[in-house]
């Protein structure tokens, strides 16, 4: 059957250990399907998520390189009475989710609303601004501005108040700085900006999501402002996510940077770990999962603050339980969260390290790369190679192989260096550490 051929062909292209825990649990619907939607089932919303975001667009595109059509992947959750309204799109990556009554369903996600949000210190200044923001668009916070690390649900926030905000019907656009940009160029290429720019320039509120991705994006920073100076303009309500302030989004022009902040900019920090534990029961009850206060206290003091990890874990620990008709117990779980310490250490590649380290040492990743003798850049290579030493299990040779190096003592002089200005500068050792806990965290997503 195709859709066997195209499981093994993403078999190919994922860890084997993702495969296992999240595809084996989809089926797929044959009579359903068509050319141009194909529809899966999974067991719970969770791995229903999962599977949508982390291997939609791969399923996708392996459809198209069979059948040359690209079709819509719907994930739904087996036995569900309510079918999600499909979207009647053409699918290029060119349409954005306008939605009036047509497309909502798959541009938002309508289970993350306020009412699944948990509220803790940590995340309840965030919290609050958000439902205002939904409450009366354009009127106080413009732009609102939510800034904090990977899975502490600054994306969650952003769709709670589309969701808020549709049930009025209210135009709204959520869109990910990465697709606004591609959108963009599309659009520029096939000379129908207009149209883009009518789409973006006509809705009640725009949604831009991982807005850091900006850094060193001239034209669409370029575009992007005039976007926002006409919705601004019109009292239209602007609310953006980054994973840091936006006086640390290195590349970014003064003038776009001055009106990030012209609103109310909220930050969200990691939970405390009651805020953990309520979260985790949440998802549980949501997902009609049941595990044990004593696991839902283990995973909570022993899993980083990763919200979305902490899902991870609950799918698989539901999967085991399912699968051995058995509850789940502690020591089992202890495993699990264990493994998945592990897998994340092992998951770490050195362009994971380039990428995020170029970003945060304002340098292009080609430069890190490159031969080339400036002191910024060099140094910036050498701390790559430093953390590529410390979190990956590269050799010297071979970091050496990667940026082209002679042999392996110019990497052990490059971690020479690092090592000495770690041991005699505290700024720079705490600007290690915090790019190393960037780096780690930031491959899980
Ligand atoms: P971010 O965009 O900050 O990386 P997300 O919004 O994608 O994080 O959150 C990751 C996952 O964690 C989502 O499934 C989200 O629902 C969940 N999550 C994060 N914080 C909370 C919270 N306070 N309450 C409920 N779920 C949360
Ligand atoms: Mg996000």
């Amino acid at each position: 059957m195709l859709v066997d051929k195209i499981l093994d062909l993403l078999k190919q292209e994922i860890p084997q250990i993702e495969f296992e825990r999240y595809i084996k649990q989809l089926s797929y619907d044959e009579e359903a399907s068509r050319s141009d939607i194909a529809i899966f089932y999974a067991p719970n919303p969770l791995v229903a998520r999962w599977v949508k975001t982390r291997y939609g667009d791969k399923l996708s595109h392996l459809f198209e390189l069979k059948t040359g059509i690209k079709p819509q992947i719907v994930v739904e959750v087996k036995n569900s009475k309510k079918r999600v309204p499909v979207q009647q799109t053409s699918e290029n990556s060119t349409d954005t989710g306008v939605s009036k009554n047509s497309s909502k369903s798959t541009i938002l996600n309508p289970s993350y609303t306020f009412e699944s949000f948990v509220v803790g210190s940590s995340n309840q200044f965030a919290y609050t601004a958000a439902l205002r923001v939904a409450e009366k668009p354009g009127v106080q916070y413009n732009p609102l501005f939510i800034y904090g690390g990977a899975g502490l649900g600054k994306t969650h926030l952003l769709h709670a108040i589309g969701n808020f905000n549709l049930a009025r019907n209210k135009q709204v656009i959520f869109t990910s700085l990465e697709q606004f940009m591609n959108q963009f160029t599309h659009h520029l290429r096939n000379g129908t900006m207009d149209r883009f720019r009518d789409k973006y320039r006509s809705c009640d509120i725009l949604l831009l999501d991982d807005i850091q991705f900006l850094s060193r994006k001239e034209e669409t920073q370029k575009e992007l402002f005039h976007t926002f100076n006409e919705l601004h303009g019109n009292g239209k309500q602007i609310v953006m996510t980054s994973d840091q302030h936006p006086k640390k989004i290195a590349g970014l022009e003064e003038r776009l940077r001055s009106r990030f902040e012209w609103g109310l900019i909220v930050d969200i920090q990691p939970p405390e770990l009651e805020t953990k534990i309520a979260i985790i029961k949440k998802k549980c009850e949501l997902n009609g999962i049941h595990i044990d206060n004593e696991i839902v206290n283990y995973i909570a003091a022993n899993m980083g603050n990763n919200i979305r990890e902490i899902e991870g874990i609950i799918i698989q620990l539901n999967a085991f339980a399912n699968m051995m008709n058995q509850s789940i117990t502690l020591e089992f779980a202890k495993n699990v969260v264990k493994n998945q310490i592990k897998e994340r250490s092992e998951n770490i590649t050195i362009d994971d390290i380039v990428k995020v380290a170029s970003r945060e040492l304002n340098v292009k990743p080609s430069e890190i790369k490159s031969k080339s003798r400036s002191r910024k850049i060099v140094e910036a290579r050498r701390i790559v190679i430093y953390l590529a030493r410390s979190l990956t299990p590269n050799s010297m040779p071979s970091l050496a192989q990667y940026f082209g190096m002679k042999d392996h003592t110019a990497v052990s002089h490059a971690m020479k260096k690092i090592n000495e200005m770690i041991d005699k500068d505290e700024n720079f050792k705490a600007k290690i550490e915090e790019l190393s806990h960037k780096i780690t965290s930031a491959t899980v997503e």
